[in-house]
């Protein structure tokens, strides 16, 4: 299939971009588009036969629903039962934006979408390129991250190339996402709004506007939760190489271990502070990715994971951060990039907190 690409940000005639992409869509065909989180694969949210090619450009298993974007508030009303109290103050406080809400679902909502679920997740993204181009195709655009099954999120359009072509209709590109993690989600339809995954609007966001808000049990280390987010259980935005991600205490050890690494002629890979990036040793063999906030890191966790596939070290090293504010999304992330090889400190001595044996290059 030959994959349709337009420019957005240099298009003098973006109209003519929405109404080629729009048309596409109305014609059962999948389109990637911007978002401010990531790239997203979208397809009419009420055409259950083109939500299915969502799931097979991305190889994704489909028991793992989708998001309906739509680009003004009274837009949800045909997709739920209802609005609780909780979705609505959400909703005011933080649409447009990165906030996922899920609610209970209307019958217009196909099965493909839901899979199978009562309940359907639905966001009105802030970025303007994807507001005008969901206002263009008239319905609610499905949409999941536009990356392959398993691979980092995209969060520019040759990414999504990178995975898509000749997969799909056709690409809108509108730059870089500007916040680079995917949205939060939170499950409205219990009494205790859940966050299913963490995300651009923060857990003390959330609580400022709701009093209370709990996180879901299988975000968390505890193995005896399965996640609520079908998705959050299935492994993620892994690079090629071994990672090992360095928290709290451990994260001093990350100038020894990229030395000890080095010196067994490794390239390695690291993935940390500005700060930290000061006591590493120089060398031809390490490949240093520096941020210097949270939001940065944000931006550009993706973009460098899959940049560590291009330049192919032979193990990655990333400094953790704390779980305040945008930190709780990244460490989710990088725990999930790294199949949860977290390193921890414990009595002085070093340890991965899955049990597993610490790696051979510190031997
Ligand atoms: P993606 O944007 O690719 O991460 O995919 C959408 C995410 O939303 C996945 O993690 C899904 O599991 C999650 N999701 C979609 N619909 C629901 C729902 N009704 N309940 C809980 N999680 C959902
Ligand atoms: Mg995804």
């Amino acid at each position: 299939m030959q994959t349709c690409y337009w420019q957005l940000q240099e298009h003098k005639e973006a109209e003519q971009a929405y109404a080629e992409a729009a048309a596409l869509i109305q014609q059962g065909e999948v389109v990637a588009f911007p978002t401010e989180t990531v790239y997203g694969l979208g397809a009419d949210g009420l055409n259950g036969e083109a939500v299915t090619k969502i799931f097979l450009a991305k190889g994704r298993p489909n028991d793992n629903p989708l998001i309906l974007h739509i680009a003004d508030l009274k837009d949800i009303e045909p997709l739920t039962t209802g609005l609780n109290a909780n979705a609505r103050a959400l909703a005011k406080a933080f649409w447009p934006g990165p906030l996922t809400l899920v609610v209970n679902k209307s019958a217009l909502v196909p099965q493909e979408v839901s899979a199978g679920l009562p309940t359907v997740a639905v966001r009105f993204p802030a970025n303007r390129y994807a507001q005008d181009f969901i206002k263009a195709c008239g319905c609610p655009i499905a949409a999941p991250s536009a990356n392959l099954s398993g691979r980092p999120s995209p969060t520019n359009a040759q990414d999504v190339l990178e995975d898509m072509q000749g997969k799909i209709a056709g690409i809108l590109d509108g730059g870089s996402c500007a916040i680079g993690v995917e949205s939060t989600i939170v499950d409205t339809t219990e009494a205790v709004p859940t966050i299913l995954r963490p995300g651009g609007i923060t857990y003390e966001m959330l609580t400022e506007v709701l009093g209370f808000v709990e996180i879901d049990k299988g975000l968390l280390d505890d193995k005896n939760f399965k996640p609520k987010a079908p998705g959050m259980k299935y492994r993620h935005y892994a690079p090629k190489a071994s990672m090992y991600l360095l928290e709290d205490e451990a994260t001093k050890a990350l100038p020894a271990w990229t030395a000890k690494a080095l010196a067994q002629g490794l390239r390695v890979g690291v993935l940390c502070s500005e700060t930290a990036a000061k006591a590493l040793p120089r060398s031809q063999n390490l490949l240093l990715s520096v941020w210097h906030s949270k939001e940065e890191l944000a931006a550009e966790l993706f973009y460098l994971l899959r940049d560590f596939d291009r330049t192919c070290p032979a193990v990655i090293l990333a400094e953790g951060v704390s779980e305040e504010g945008l930190g709780l999304a990244l460490m989710n992330r990088m725990r999930k990039a790294a199949g949860y090889q977290e390193v921890v400190a414990e009595n002085g001595c070093y340890r991965l907190k899955n049990g597993a044996q610490l790696p051979a290059f510190l031997d």
